[in-house]
């Protein structure tokens, strides 16, 4: 059962009478669990679809419409499935207490993995999940690896009872569906030889896999440093190699790059990012592989469309691990707006130091940074910083820091999505 959220006006739903609250039973006898459901088992023309009313009434309705035209409905969100595992780099035991309750669950969703590009491990699939991933055909999926030996991954993993990935990927390759897969390295564990040979697997799977990143552990000052650390320059120097050569290979063989590593993974190590082609179609931007590549992508592209800004001062808020590869984003788009811009690199005063990724920096850190400039004519913070309720990790909210500060900002993805926007007189 789904239960309906919200009714779209002048909608297929609004005129059969659905309402919030509604529940959404079955579709031509199958009973609903989730969106997926809802989403694959409406998308004939015709449908019999049964609900039960608010008050009790259960109706069966004839649905007859043109293809494509949506039903009208907003779902209430499904249950997150939990994580079957208690990986030492979780990021979920390095939070600090005290933070809103949803940030202290584990998810594991493969689900999410292909609505959004959620990592998933697959480790706590039902038969049932799995024959779902491919009567839906749930592709691309995205898949945490991180490595291929079951012994090693299971204690990756800290979950004695995960099952074997290459067989699991198998099934699922053998009925169509395709995968981005990733890598978390935690030195001494999987770099090295493992990472050599899970790299070596996963290209060697086939075309099914179509790509697999590095990414080095990332901790908090909470996270379990008895039992994991990051990656020293050296190690980092290492997987770097043996990531462009697997792509070298790649490249010869089947023409795409297929390995990659994380901007951070460069960073770690000292070593100049490589240029944007060798990242295939940025498939894996979210998951900060290319991030810098694709940022001054979208600024050359976007060209004239960002101009108006000669002479205005703008103020661009980052994470420390942003700030060391900023400039190379700032130069381009200093180019095509005619800005002055002023890097803001922000400490991570909730979760230490060492986590400098810009989407989990506290709204009250930012306030702090940003407080006495009454120099800007603009602030622009990273998009991924506040969540849908405009929240801050602190949950301090947007709407708060806009107040406290007297100028503009603006949340922004890639500068060219906010740019374009002459600022307020
Ligand atoms: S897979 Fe590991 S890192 Fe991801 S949520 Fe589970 S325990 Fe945490």
């Amino acid at each position: 059962m789904i239960r309906v959220t919200a009714v779209h006006p002048d909608s297929i739903a609004a005129e059969l009478g659905l309402e919030e609250g509604t529940e959404l039973l079955s579709v031509n006898g199958r009973e609903l669990e989730d969106f997926l459901d809802w989403e694959f088992l409406t998308a004939e023309e015709e449908f019999v679809l049964h609900v039960r009313q608010p008050g009790g009434e259960e109706i069966e309705f004839d649905i007859e419409r043109p293809l494509g035209e949506p039903i009208g409905v907003s779902l209430e969100p499904a249950r997150i499935r939990r994580c079957a595992n208690r990986c030492d780099f979780c990021f979920v035991d390095g939070l600090p207490d005290g933070l809103r309750d949803v940030l202290y669950i584990r998810d594991d969703d493969y689900r999410l993995s292909f609505r959004y590009g959620n990592f998933a491990t697959l480790t706590n699939l039902k038969r049932k999940d799995a024959e779902r991933i491919i009567e839906y055909r749930l592709s691309p999926l995205y898949v945490s690896v991180h490595a291929t030996d079951p012994t090693i991954r299971r204690y990756l993993l800290r979950n004695p009872t995960a099952p074997e990935i290459i067989p699991q990927l198998r099934e699922f390759a053998d009925h169509g569906i395709e995968f981005h897969t990733q890598i978390v390295m935690s030195p001494g564990v999987n770099d090295g030889a493992v990472l050599q040979q899970t790299l070596t697997d996963l290209y060697e799977f086939g075309p099914a896999i179509l790509g697999c990143s590095v990414v080095p552990v990332g901790l908090t000052e909470y996270s379990k440093h008895h039992l994991v650390r990051e990656p020293r320059a050296e190690e980092c120097r290492a997987a770097i190699a043996l990531i462009e050569k697997q792509a070298s290979i790649a490249k010869h063989q089947r023409g795409i790059h297929w390995a990659f590593g994380a901007d951070e993974l460069y960073v770690r190590a000292g070593v100049e990012l490589p240029p944007p082609e060798i990242y295939d179609g940025f498939d894996q931007v979210e998951n900060g592989v290319g991030s810098v590549r694709w940022l001054q992508q979208r600024i050359e592209t976007a060209g004239g469309e960002l101009s108006g800004w000669e002479g205005r001062r703008i103020g661009v808020v980052t994470g420390s691990a942003m700030a060391q590869l900023m400039p190379m984003v700032l130069e381009p788009l200093t180019r095509s707006t005619g800005a002055i811009f002023d890097l803001i690199p922000v400490v991570n005063t909730l979760f230490g130091s060492s986590v400098t990724t810009a989407g989990l920096l506290p709204g009250m850190a930012i306030q702090k940074a940003l407080s006495g400039r009454s120099d800007l004519d603009l602030a622009l913070l990273p998009g991924e910083s506040v969540n849908d309720d405009s929240l801050f990790i602190d949950s301090m909210s947007f709407d708060v820091l806009t107040h406290s500060v007297p100028f503009e900002i603006r949340l922004s993805h890639d500068f060219a999505d906010v740019l374009h926007i002459p600022v307020a007189a």
